[in-house]
């Protein structure tokens, strides 16, 4: 390819996302090229937004705009009031609760499980999940990490740090399938599984 180096750098930057390969990337940047002004351009511009503006929340992990700061009363940023918080391991999983309409309240984002590579419990949102648990009014803690041995570990871990807070902790139902991932199931599991939702806890809730 007899390409500038700002074309091959480009090229390599969007074989990195993901489901994108070489190939697709050439034919993105092409397309890119043949419409610098309406697509360049605005992509400039909004790209460099979200890198000045958007950050994760450093309390419960969703991704907001860094003018607001992070504070146990921020995080509440829907206007609403709920009395439950669904658990999560990253934003993917938080987008397709939302879009399945079965829950209606708080998001915690933890940032991955326990025993993903490299991943220390350290570096998860758990101890400002029990501080926000503490501080907030909330009556359940939905733990919708996945079906997998690493999902499992994490939210048996989160369900013992909460032993000694008055809060009911319930688990998604066994439906899911095994090694499933939130992010990847359909509106019907979904909803199954928090409907079928068990309780773990037996705190007086
Ligand atoms: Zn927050």
């Amino acid at each position: 390819m007899q390409n500038t180096s700002e074309i091959e750098e480009l090229v390599k930057l969007i074989s990195k996302l993901p489901g994108l390969g070489p190939k697709s990337a050439k034919r993105i940047v092409l397309k890119l090229i043949n419409n610098r002004d309406e697509l360049v351009k605005p992509l400039a511009k909004t790209l460099a937004e979200v890198y000045k503006n958007i950050s994760r929340c450093k309390i419960c992990g969703i991704l907001k705009s860094s003018a607001v700061d992070c504070s146990y009363d921020n995080c509440k940023i829907i206007e609403k009031k709920y009395n439950q918080i669904c658990v999560v391991e990253n934003i993917a999983d938080q987008w397709s609760i939302e879009n399945s309409n079965v829950f209606q309240g708080y998001f915690h984002i933890l940032g991955g499980t326990i025993s993903s590579v490299g991943q220390r419990k350290e570096d998860l949102l758990i101890n400002s999940l029990v501080e926000r648990v503490k501080k907030e009014k909330i009556d359940e803690i939905i733990l919708a990490t996945s079906a997998t041995v690493e999902g499992q570990t994490t939210a048996f871990y989160i369900q013992d740090s909460l032993k000694n807070v008055d809060v009911k902790v319930t688990k998604l139902a066994q439906g899911l399938p095994i090694g499933g991932e939130i992010e990847s199931l359909d509106d019907g599991t979904l909803l199954s599984a928090f409907k079928h939702r068990s309780k773990l806890n037996s705190n007086s809730r």
